[in-house]
C-alpha cells in the first residue's frame, strides 16, 4: 500500500484544519487523495500536526501515513478513506486522551497526545492510578480534614445544599426562587473565599493539585457530599 510523508499529508490537509482544537461533526469537507475522499479536519491530524509524531511514552516515531478505510467497511464499497499514522514497523499510532474521557475529559487537542497503539492498551489496561488533577480543596479548620470537589459548581452545592442547609422544593415557585438565589450566593462567597484565601463555614478553600488514586471524580464529589454532617444555615 501506497506511503505518504509526514509533512506531505499534513501539506495536502492544510495548516487551517490542522491548528483547530475542536472538530465539529458535519461540518467536515473532504479533498480528493488519489481518487479516494479525505476529511479534511479530525482529531487525530490535529493532535499529530500540534503534539507531534512520536509516542509520549516510549518514543516510537510515526514516520508514514497510509489511506485506510473505516474498519468493518469493505473497501470496495465507498471511495472513503482516512490517513492513519504508522511507525517505520507498522505500529499505529494513535490519539490518547491525557484526561481520560471517563473521567471529563474532554475531545479537544489540549487534551490530547500521541501515544503507539502498543502503549494506549497497555495505558487503558492499567487502573488509572496516581492521577494528579485541579480541584477545589475544602479544609476544616478544627480538624485538617480534607474535601475534594471537581469544580466550583459542585463545591458551590455542597457548600449551599449540604454545608448550610438548604434544599430544593421543586413545587413551590417562592421557595425555589429561594434557592436559585442562595444558590448564586453560595457560589459568590465560595469563589471570594478562593481568591482571598479566606475561611467559609469552618473551611478553607483552595484549588490545587491532588493525586486521586483510582477514583472517578464522579465518587469523589459523592465522597464529598456524604461524610460530612449538616451544619446549621449562616
Ligand atoms: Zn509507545
Amino acid at each position: 500500500m501506497k506511503r505518504y510523508g509526514i509533512q506531505e499529508v499534513f501539506d495536502m490537509l492544510g495548516e487551517e484544519n490542522l491548528k483547530v482544537q475542536r472538530v465539529k461533526h458535519g461540518t467536515r469537507g473532504s479533498i480528493e487523495v488519489d481518487g479516494y475522499l479525505v476529511k479534511h479536519q479530525s482529531l487525530r491530524y490535529a493532535t499529530f500536526y500540534q503534539k507531534g509524531t512520536t509516542c509520549v511514552c516510549c518514543g516510537k516515531q510515526g514516520t508514514h501515513f497510509k489511506l485506510d478505510v473505516e474498519r468493518g467497511v469493505d473497501p470496495e464499497s465507498t471511495k472513503r478513506r482516512h490517513f492513519n499514522l504508522y511507525a517505520e514497523d507498522g505500529t499505529l499510532m494513535t490519539k490518547d486522551h491525557i484526561l481520560p474521557k471517563s473521567l471529563g475529559g474532554e475531545d479537544c487537542v489540549e487534551n490530547l497526545q500521541t501515544m503507539c497503539k502498543t502503549c494506549n492498551e497497555l495505558k487503558r489496561s492499567t487502573p488509572q492510578e496516581d492521577l494528579e488533577l485541579d480541584v477545589v480543596v475544602a479544609t476544616e479548620i478544627q480538624s485538617g480534614k480534607e474535601t475534594y470537589y471537581r469544580s466550583i459548581e459542585d463545591a458551590a452545592y455542597k457548600l449551599c445544599m449540604v454545608i448550610r442547609g438548604i434544599g430544593l422544593d421543586k413545587k413551590n415557585k417562592k421557595i425555589k426562587q429561594t434557592c436559585v438565589r442562595k444558590a448564586v450566593q453560595a457560589t459568590l462567597d465560595l469563589m471570594n473565599a478562593i481568591n482571598t484565601k479566606s475561611v467559609l463555614c469552618n473551611r478553607l478553600w483552595t484549588i490545587e493539585k491532588r493525586i486521586i488514586g483510582g477514583k472517578s471524580l464522579e465518587e469523589i464529589m459523592l465522597e464529598g457530599a456524604t461524610t460530612d454532617e449538616p451544619t446549621q444555615a449562616m
